[in-house]
């Protein structure tokens, strides 16, 4: 799940790193007033879940109440479209408005849950700011990638090590190794899967601030996140994905034209991959689950079929303890719900298996059914 920038930073006062001084305001009046609060210079910062907000217009020094007015009125209630969104954008309901930092040098610290590894990998560099991604690429040289062992947690010279990459001065490596442990002990206690600080600002007066923040929860530790709950902003949400949150269908949309609907992780990946060595694009991520009931596979499918970009289904079932006739309903029921007879691959294996084909064969849907990955593949390419 990801959250505002402000919900962030407010996680993180929590845990003693410093952020700026500022409040959220959803009018333009209200940006006026917060603004003139704090003497008439301010930066106001858009309130959405994607990066890039600095370049795309969604970051904005101000220096009087007027100006943060025209600004924030231009803003809110309109769509932010910046290289992390896709190109209709996301809305900007809140605008985030804090004091002004007179800035010396802006680094980047961020703490993520590393695959390869498997292990949890502070990433820092002293080429903070806007241009990140570029110097990951160009200069991967400048960014350090320090591995915490689980066993034993963040040490404090590891904060050291990166305190001095960052080539903090002797007076500010202990607060960096203080922020740093402080950071760590967030991202454990709140199950995150990314923390990023960027810029974290060294201020003209030495001292170490979190600028922006984002902060992103494990999905799976939401059960034990509930207090986290609260900080859900379904509107910056793919509205498909988060109508399937609630039906705990898990459920990514892609940008190809091949819906799936598949039981199990693992092999609702590897049909996402069969549909791309086969030429063709996934248009989703789907796994109904294990113990799917017909209801659910009904909504997992109509989930699919309001994705306008999706021509045609797959249906790669392994029926276990979720049986392939409970799928096969499910399919033929969201089309009926829909009106619609969309052309369907289907591959129906494990229990109930003949039941689930009779069903589709005698629905007059549009099926064909194939009996191996391989066959799916050349159905694919017809
Ligand atoms: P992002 O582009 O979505 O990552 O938004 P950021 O919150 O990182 O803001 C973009 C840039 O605005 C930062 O990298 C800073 O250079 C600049 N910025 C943000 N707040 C301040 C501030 O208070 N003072 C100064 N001088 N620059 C700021
Ligand atoms: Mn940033």
């Amino acid at each position: 799940m990801k959250i505002h920038e402000y919900q962030a930073k407010t996680i993180l006062v929590q845990y003693g790193v410093p952020t700026p001084n500022g409040e959220v305001a959803v009018t333009p009046k209200e940006v006026f007033s917060v603004v003139n609060g704090l003497g008439g210079k301010a930066v106001i910062k858009a309130q959405v879940h994607a990066g890039g907000r600095g370049k795309a217009g969604g970051v904005k020094l101000v220096s009087s109440p007027q100006e943060a007015e025209s600004f924030a009125e231009g803003l809110l209630g309109k769509q932010l479209v910046t290289s992390q969104t896709g190109p209709e954008g996301v809305p900007v309901q809140k605008l985030l408005v804090e004091e002004t930092i007179g800035v010396d040098k802006e680094l980047y610290l961020a703490i993520v849950v590393d695959g390869s590894s498997k292990r949890h990998v502070i990433i820092a560099s002293q080429s903070g700011g806007m241009d990140i991604e570029e110097v990951a690429v160009a200069t991967p040289e400048k960014i350090l990638r320090v591995i915490i062992d689980p066993n034993v947690g963040y040490q404090a010279y590891q904060g050291r090590r990166i305190a001095y990459a960052l080539d903090l001065d002797q007076s500010q490596v202990r607060s960096a190794v203080d922020l740093i442990g402080n950071l760590y002990k967030a991202f454990v206690e709140r199950d995150c899967s990314l923390v990023e600080i960027n810029p974290l600002v060294v201020t003209i007066e030495g001292n170490l601030l979190a600028v922006d923040a984002k902060i992103n929860i494990d999905d799976d530790a939401m059960f034990r996140q509930q207090s986290m709950e609260e900080m859900r902003d379904s509107s910056q949400e793919d509205q498909l994905e988060a109508e399937a949150t609630v039906f705990d269908i898990s459920y990514v949309k892609l940008d190809g034209d091949v819906g799936c609907l598949v039981n199990g992780a693992g092999l609702a990946m590897a049909t996402m991959d069969i549909i791309l060595a086969a030429g063709a694009k996934p248009a989703n991520f789907l796994d109904v689950g294990g113990s799917a009931t017909v209801e659910k596979c009904t909504k997992a499918v109509e989930i699919i079929l309001a994705d306008s970009n999706v021509s045609r289904i797959l249906v790669n079932i392994f029926g276990g303890i979720l049986s392939c006739d409970t799928a096969a309903q499910g399919v033929v029921d969201a089309c009926k719900n829909k009106g619609v007879n969309p052309k369907l691959v289907a591959r129906l294996l494990g229990s109930n298996a003949t039941e689930g084909r009779k069903i589709l064969e005698e629905s007059g849907l549009n099926v064909s059914f194939v009996d191996t990955l391989n066959e799916v593949a050349e159905m694919l390419t017809k």
